[in-house]
C-alpha cells in the first residue's frame, strides 16, 4: 500500500477573525498611514510596537515595510557603510546577504555546522575581520548564544540577529533577538505572523533606535513611537540621517496584533507537529536527524535532516519518489537553485572563497514547511512516507553500490 498526502505546503491559516474586524475598522477610517491619526489617537503600528517590545521584553521597537528592511535598517543604523565587510552565514536566505549587498557593504560567509547552526570555530578564525555580525537563526536552529556573544564581545563586533525563523523562540529562556545589539523579525506570509509582508526591528539602544525610526521615515513625526527612546536623542540625528521610506501601516499593523497575543500558542503548535514527524523519522537508514539541544526553545516551523554524503542522483530520487507521494520536499543543497537561494555559493555578487566543511553539509540539507494547516495525523504520514522513499533509495544503492 502506497499512502499518499494530499494537503498543502505552502497553505497557511486564514486571518483570525478578530484580526479582520480590526482590518476593516482601519479601512473604514481611511487613516491607513501611521502618522495619520486625530486628536489623542494612537496608530495601531505604535500599538503593535509597544506589545511587541513588551513580548520580547526589548526597550524599543519599530514596525517596518519587511524583514529584510528591518535588517537593512539596522545595518545601517549601527553605522555600516559602502565597502565595509559584515560577517553572517554560509547558509541563509537570500535577504540575508542581499541586506549586506544593499548598503554596499561586503559579506564574510562564516561556515555551518551539522547542527545547522553557524559555526563557532570558523566564526573564531573571522571575526576580527569585521564590526558587524549579522547572524541568521536559518530555518529556526540556534547556536550556543551564550559562546557567540562571548566571541564577539571580546572581539567588540556588533551583532544583528535575523530572527526571520525565530519569533517567539528562546535560547535559556531569553527571547531569540535579545542577545544581539538589534533584532529583525519578518511577518511575511511565510512566518510566524502573517500580515502579507512586514517587520519589526527591536533594541535596548537609544541613537540605534532613533537612528532606525528616522531612516523608516518617520518625517519629524518620532515622537508618536512610544515604543521608541526620549525625544532629546533625536537632536544629534535628525538632521544626518536620511529618510529611505520603509514603515509599516496600519492595516497590517492591525492584522498583526491580534496574532501577536496568540503567537505563544501557535508555537507550541508548530513544535507538536515537529516532535511528530522527528519521531515518524527516527532509526531511518542514512538519515541524520538534527539535534536540538536542551537551551533551545525553538519555534519548528519547518523541518530539516540530512542525507550526508549522499550522491546527487540519489538525492533526487528521493526528492521525486517523495513527491510522487504529495510530499514537497527541498533540497537545499542542488547545485542549481530550486524556487529560492540559501547557500554562499549561490550569491555571487559578492566574494565567496570554496568552504569545503561547509559544502559538505549544505549538499544534504533536506528542508520541509510545516504550516499550522497540517494536522498531527498529517504529520504522522508525512513522516511515514519520507521514511519509506528514503529507506527504499538507501537499500537500493546497498544492493547496487
Ligand atoms: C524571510 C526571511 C527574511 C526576510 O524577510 P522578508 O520579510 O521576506 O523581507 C530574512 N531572513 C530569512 C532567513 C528569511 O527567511
Amino acid at each position: 500500500m502506497t499512502d499518499k498526502f494530499t494537503g498543502s505546503f505552502t497553505q497557511q491559516e486564514p486571518i483570525p477573525e478578530e484580526a479582520i474586524d480590526a482590518a476593516v475598522r482601519i479601512m473604514q477610517t481611511g487613516r491607513l498611514h501611521r502618522y495619520n491619526t486625530v486628536g489623542d489617537e494612537i496608530a495601531e503600528a505604535a500599538l503593535l510596537e509597544e506589545e511587541f517590545a513588551k513580548f520580547v521584553g526589548s526597550k524599543y521597537c519599530l514596525a517596518v515595510a519587511s524583514g529584510g528592511y528591518a535588517i537593512t535598517t539596522a545595518l545601517r543604523a549601527v553605522g555600516v557603510e559602502p565597502g565595509d565587510p559584515v560577517l553572517t552565514n554560509a547558509f541563509t536566505l537570500a535577504p540575508v546577504p542581499g541586506a549586506i549587498a544593499s548598503v554596499g557593504a561586503k559579506p564574510i560567509y562564516v561556515g555551518v555546522t551539522e547542527g545547522l547552526v553557524i559555526d563557532l570555530n570558523d566564526l573564531r578564525t573571522k571575526v576580527k575581520q569585521a564590526k558587524v555580525l549579522l547572524l541568521s537563526h536559518m530555518r529556526g536552529h540556534i547556536c550556543d548564544m551564550d559562546e557567540l556573544m562571548r566571541i564577539c564581545g571580546a572581539a567588540g563586533v556588533i551583532v544583528i540577529e535575523d530572527c526571520a525563523h525565530t519569533m517567539g523562540a528562546t535560547w535559556h529562556t531569553i527571547p531569540s533577538g535579545r542577545f544581539g545589539h538589534v533584532g529583525c523579525y519578518s511577518t511575511q506570509t511565510y512566518k510566524h505572523m502573517n500580515s502579507g509582508e512586514g517587520g519589526l526591528l527591536v533594541t535596548d539602544d537609544d541613537e540605534i533606535m532613533a537612528r532606525s525610526v528616522m531612516l523608516s521615515g518617520s518625517y519629524m513625526m518620532f515622537e508618536r513611537h512610544r515604543a521608541g527612546p526620549p525625544a532629546a536623542t533625536y537632536k544629534r540625528i535628525k538632521y544626518e540621517t536620511p529618510n529611505i521610506s520603509g514603515r509599516m501601516d496600519n492595516l497590517r499593523a492591525a492584522i498583526l496584533r491580534p496574532q501577536l497575543s496568540r503567537l505563544s500558542e501557535q508555537c507550541g503548535k508548530w513544535n507538536a507537529r515537529y516532535r511528530v514527524v522527528e519521531a515518524g523519522l527516527r532509526d531511518t537508514p542514512g538519515m541524520t536527524l538534527i539535534d536540538r539541544p536542551e537551551e533551545e526553545g525553538f519555534v519548528a516551523s519547518s523541518f530539516q535532516f540530512l542525507l550526508l554524503d549522499w550522491a546527487p542522483s540519489q538525492i533526487k530520487d528521493v526528492v521525486a519518489r517523495c513527491a510522487a507521494r504529495g510530499v514537497e520536499l527541498k533540497w537545499f543543497g542542488a547545485d542549481e537553485p530550486v524556487g529560492f537561494t540559501s547557500k554562499y555559493d549561490s550569491w555571487q555578487y559578492a566574494e565567496h572563497p570554496p568552504m569545503p566543511a561547509t559544502d559538505r553539509i549544505l549538499a544534504g540539507i533536506m528542508d520541509m514547511r510545516l504550516p499550522l494547516t497540517f494536522t498531527l495525523e498529517d504529520c504522522d504520514l508525512i513522516a511515514r512516507i519520507i521514511k519509506s522513499e528514503v529507506s527504499a533509495v538507501w537499500q537500493q544503492e546497498a544492493a547496487n553500490p
